[in-house]
């Protein structure tokens, strides 16, 4: 028997002091099982995860479920409703300029304090209550802070309260012009099987802001404290995971649904599923670590249509962008061509056609292998 709950979480207050809250979706089988945690469009333009979690509600209301499955859909209202005419400005605080996704909390010290206090004989469901208990705190004491929060932040650290419970986060998301593609941390490379995504991105134990980094980082790091104290191994298993699924301004309501049932294999394999209800497709899947995954700028303002496509292998040498110069227009310098640098296959490109110089035109995988 599984149980939907819903409720409103207080995530932020607009100038009339009005709260603006986040709908939180609970789904609980009466069998043990994991925790997984689900959010959508911490990137206010990025909306197709929304479609994705309503997919998955309506499938998984239907299903044996081990655990609890938590989603919040929509999880940055403030990020949603900044408009400037056709264009969602989804990605940062407006009050602050802070990236709505870098506001998480990790201190590496306060995991050292922790693993200090771990005795040899303590078993491992014990120190993993221990340390959740210990870290929800932290999440607390942040949000406390007597000198307050700026807005970003504050939201982050309301939605990482509700995550901290759960042993696998995934955060979705969308890229501007994009195809699919998932961070995946590099010890739970293994993952990259379960999901149905085409482009993987393998992630170190470096902490940046984002929510899977925060997720899976204090976990991590307590287990090389703990290895390295006690010559043995230890696995906590708590991962987190950024999708990536198409592009942003986009609600496709079929591909939604594949997504989600992408999804539902990886929840089939963590247990919370009943084993083989859902099964991961056979396909290839192109992998690349953080470090060779590149960025391409423009060194040039002016217009541009964008040659290649995300998804399409590039050869060094070929066009990826071609440039409009508006002062030259009667000559042999009125267009030029950007090239690619090196072999690479692009995850996605600026979605305007006018770009000022520095801009990030792609974004692509560079020395990237099958898996
Ligand atoms: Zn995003």
């Amino acid at each position: 028997m599984t149980t939907l709950t819903k409720s409103h979480m207080v995530v932020a207050q607009n100038a009339s002091g009005r709260s603006m809250n986040v709908p939180v979706y609970r789904l609980k089988g009466n069998i043990p099982g994991p925790t997984i945690y689900i959010q959508s469009s911490i990137h206010g333009a990025e909306v197709q995860g929304n479609v994705v979690i309503y997919h998955l509600i309506q499938a998984l209301q239907k299903q044996v479920i081990a655990g609890e499955i938590i989603l919040v859909p929509n999880c940055n209202p403030v990020g949603t409703n900044i408009k400037a005419g056709e264009y969602t400005l989804g990605r940062f605080d407006p009050v602050n300029g802070t990236n709505w996704n870098r506001g998480y909390f990790f201190d590496a010290e306060k995991v050292k304090d922790f693993a200090d206090t771990v005795q040899p004989e303590d078993n491992i469901d014990e120190i993993r209550q221990q340390f959740r208990a210990y870290w929800a705190a932290c999440i607390e004491e942040k949000l406390a802070s007597p000198w307050g929060l700026g807005l970003a932040q504050q939201l982050n650290l309301k939605l990482q309260r509700l995550a901290v419970s759960a042993d696998a986060v995934l955060d979705l998301h969308n890229g501007p012009v994009s195809t699919r593609h998932i961070y995946i941390p590099e010890f739970a490379k293994n993952a990259a099987r379960l999901f149905n995504f085409p482009h993987c991105i393998f992630i170190p134990n470096v902490f940046a802001g984002a929510l899977d980094e925060a997720t899976f980082c204090p976990w991590w790091t307590l287990q090389e404290h703990l290895e390295s104290r006690f010559g043995r191994p230890y696995h906590f298993d708590v991962v987190g995971f950024t999708l990536e699924m198409g592009s942003q301004e986009v609600i496709k309501f079929s591909e939604g649904e594949i997504d989600a049932a992408s999804i539902l294999c990886y929840l089939a394999a963590k247990g919370c599923l009943p084993e083989g209800s859902h099964q991961p497709k056979e396909m290839t899947r192109i992998g690349v670590d953080l470090s060779d995954y590149k960025t391409l700028y423009t060194d040039w303002g002016g217009m541009v249509e964008y040659c290649a496509k995300p998804g399409e292998k590039v050869k060094k040498g070929q066009v990826m962008a071609r440039v409009l110069n508006i002062d030259e227009l009667d000559n042999e310098a009125g267009s030029f061509d950007i090239t690619a640098p090196c072999d690479l296959i692009p995850m996605l490109h600026f979605p305007s056609a006018s770009v000022l110089s520095g801009t990030q035109l792609y974004k692509v995988f560079t020395q990237y292998t099958e898996i």
